[in-house]
């Protein structure tokens, strides 16, 4: 038996309400290590948090890919791990594993099938991107623009980028720049965020929407008006972005964070007036969800791989530690707290 720790699900932060670190416990549970014919014990390096995870804290996700965290019961998500002691045929003590679902636990016993083996050369030894630039956000990002964006190279275009500060956005606008548009253009929670944006990422300018007039702000950094928008957060920003749009311009729905704490349904509904310009100038916007394009992920994978190993795409970071602030660091990434993708350091 092996002591271990954990975090639960203690209470909800209800459709409409804000969550809290007290949403969360953390607990010590004991572990039987016996391993059964397939299975694997692996200890926790990092976890993830995503805002997805808002939806499953809700009683009913309102998705049907999702289900809702049971209470009291262990929180799962993005995570990755060492092998410490393997029946498995293909996994042997010292590999590196993900899943989608890791339990927030210091260490577990999962079958062999529930995990995907990680080559630690795919991101340059820093095993933290696996859930990051070089894991589903960074796929999210790619396919996002590739598959929604229709960018062309040369053509002058110009990207407009929310939550251009998190995991996705900063990896979008970088993308973006990579498939050759010409302006791209951030927008984000603060100063420091920004200047970051544009000063080591590349970006042609950043917006903080928190201070000023964005649309009067948004209109100078893109004074040719927007092509291509990467919707990450929704609500009014996304409305200014929208009534700035070209006809005949893209919008990539990929997240609605603004929207995230309230009972609404998903994607939220949009102002008569937004409708209207859509309308009128034919924009598409399309529905995004990485998941759907599951046959594009090895290859995606492989490319964002070299970007980051080759320097062409930067990669920005918040790592909190230990399992006992899974619960802050999640409330810190809904309200802006990181800056990059978000993790938790569970051990070295
Ligand atoms: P981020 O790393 O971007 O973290 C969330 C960020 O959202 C915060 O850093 C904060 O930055 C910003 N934010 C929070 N509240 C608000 C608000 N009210 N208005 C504007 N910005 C806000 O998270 P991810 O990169 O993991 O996810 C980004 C988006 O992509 C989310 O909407 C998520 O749901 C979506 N997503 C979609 C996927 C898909 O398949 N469609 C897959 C993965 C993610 P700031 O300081 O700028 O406020």
């Amino acid at each position: 038996m092996l002591t271990v720790q954990r975090v639960v699900l203690s209470s909800r932060p209800g459709r409409n309400g804000h969550p809290s670190p007290e949403n969360f416990r953390v607990e010590e549970t004991s572990l039987s290590t016996e391993l059964k014919q397939g299975e694997v014990l692996v200890r926790t390096l990092y976890l993830s948090v995503d805002p997805y995870m808002r939806c499953r804290m809700n009683d009913d996700t309102g998705a049907d890919y999702l289900l809702p965290w049971r209470l009291e019961e262990c929180i799962d998500g993005g995570g990755v791990g060492v092998v410490e002691a393997s029946r498995n045929a293909h996994l042997a003590i010292g590999d590196n594993v993900t899943s989608f679902n890791w339990h927030w636990q210091t260490h577990d016993v999962i079958h062999g099938d529930c995990v995907q083996k990680v080559d630690p050369r795919m991101v340059d030894g820093h095993l933290s991107y696996v859930l990051g630039a070089v894991g589903m956000p960074g796929l999210t990002a790619l396919l996002g623009v590739r598959e929604k964006g229709h960018v062309t190279s040369g053509a002058g275009q110009t990207m407009v980028i929310s939550g251009a500060s998190g995991a996705c956005g900063s990896l979008a606008g970088q993308i973006g720049r990579l498939d050759g548009c010409e302006r791209v253009v951030g927008i984000c929670g603060s100063d420091e965020k920004c200047q970051t944006l544009v000063s080591q990422l590349g970006f042609t300018a950043a917006v903080n929407y928190k201070k000023g007039d964005l649309s009067r702000a948004l209109r100078d950094s893109c004074p040719n008006g927007v092509d291509i928008y990467f919707d990450n957060v929704g609500g009014p920003i996304s409305e200014t972005v929208i009534s700035q749009m070209n006809s005949g311009s893209h919008v990539i729905l990929c997240g609605q964070i603004s929207q995230y704490n309230k009972d609404v349904p998903y994607p939220p509904p949009l102002s008569e007036k937004t409708l209207e310009v859509l309308r009128c100038k034919n924009i598409t916007r399309d529905r995004f969800m990485v998941l759907n394009y599951m046959d594009k992920h090895k290859e995606g994978l492989e490319l964002l791989s070299q970007w980051v190993k080759t320097g062409q795409i930067k990669v920005l970071e918040t790592v909190a530690n230990g399992i006992e602030n899974m619960g802050v660091a999640f409330c810190s990434m809904m309200t802006g707290g990181n800056f990059g993708k978000q993790v938790v350091k569970i051990s070295d």
